[in-house]
């Protein structure tokens, strides 16, 4: 099927995408990659009466390391992860994830914000917006306005952003060389979006943990966090038997989805192993 009628807007900076976005009263949806949004138009799961195509919006193509955050904005492609373009532990945990996400085609041309503001509960990015706390920065006609991580994801495709925000820029914490990762995913096919996957972000100090990030996506309808086995490895060396616990304790605080793809207590079981694999794959680096 081809998408239904829609006029189309290419504004050239923030303010010009946010007029637009305030004229379609509801109505305009914000073209960036395209790879998710184009496919739900041609089924006409989606039917914006307006495009408003950001590309053209060169103050919102950057990704850089500033005053402890990673600032990428919004016309960042996915690809842009691949090869790490600052030093330290974030930049080998993104460049990590990106090959989980889709195909190369798909990879140079959607967005890292747009993969946020589409807020698949198994979109690769969400998860680590979650379990590194990012902050989203929106822009409207009323301003800027800044939103955590834990208040942003709402449910499934659905996030805290208003239908006149434009997501113009996340921001991601700088990890020190104190900091390992892991992360581990499960689907059926290469480059499907997965069945359970986790991240996992470990401090090390004096052989000790000494602050743990397990973040869980694909599981529940927006990615989520295991409060108790970050808790528990608190103080720990990350041996064998505390792996085990902790994978555990986190398969036991989710809820998760029962749908066509996985019966929930498959993707409980599954998240169980990837989580204690992330856990492996973050002490052994
Ligand atoms: C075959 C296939 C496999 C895929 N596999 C995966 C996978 O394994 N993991 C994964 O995470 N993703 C996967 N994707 C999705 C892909 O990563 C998309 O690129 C991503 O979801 C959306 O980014 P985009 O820039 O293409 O956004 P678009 O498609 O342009 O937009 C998506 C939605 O977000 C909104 N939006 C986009 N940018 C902004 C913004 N700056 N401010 C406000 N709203 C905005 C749009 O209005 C739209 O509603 C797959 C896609 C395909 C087609």
């Amino acid at each position: 099927m081809k998408a239904p009628q829609f006029a189309y807007r290419a504004p050239r900076s923030i303010k010009e995408a946010v007029t637009a976005l305030a004229e379609s009263e509801g109505m305009g949806k914000i073209l960036a990659g395209g790879q998710s949004l184009v496919p739900t138009m041609n089924f006409r799961l989606a039917r914006p009466d307006m495009l408003i195509d950001i590309n053209r919006i060169s103050e919102l193509d950057f990704a850089r390391p500033e005053n402890g955050k990673l600032r990428i904005g919004a016309l960042t492609r996915h690809a842009a992860f691949e090869r790490p373009f600052f030093e330290g532990p974030l930049a080998r945990l993104l460049a990590d994830v990106v090959q989980h996400i889709a195909h190369v085609p798909i990879r140079t041309r959607g967005t890292f914000t747009g993969s946020l503001a589409h807020a698949d509960p198994a979109s690769e990015w969400c998860l680590v917006a979650c379990t590194l706390d990012a902050e989203m920065v929106a822009h409207s006609l009323e301003g800027e306005r800044i939103i955590p991580a834990a208040e942003y994801f709402v449910t499934t495709l659905t996030t805290a952003l208003t239908e006149n925000e434009l997501l113009v820029e996340a921001r991601l914490p700088l990890l020190d060389d104190s900091w390992k990762h892991g992360f581990c995913e499960f689907n059926r096919r290469a480059g499907d979006f997965a069945l359970s996957m986790s991240l996992v972000a470990l401090k090390i100090e004096n052989g000790r943990i000494a602050e743990a990030r397990i973040g869980i996506g694909g599981v529940e309808d927006k990615p989520v966090r295991a409060p108790d086995a970050e808790a528990y490895l608190i103080g720990k060396t990350g041996e064998a038997a505390d792996r085990v616990e902790a994978a555990r304790l986190a398969s036991e605080g989710i809820q998760p989805m029962d749908d066509m793809h996985a019966p929930a207590d498959y993707r409980r079981d599954l998240t169980r192993a990837m989580v204690r694999r992330a856990l492996e794959r973050a002490l052994a680096r």
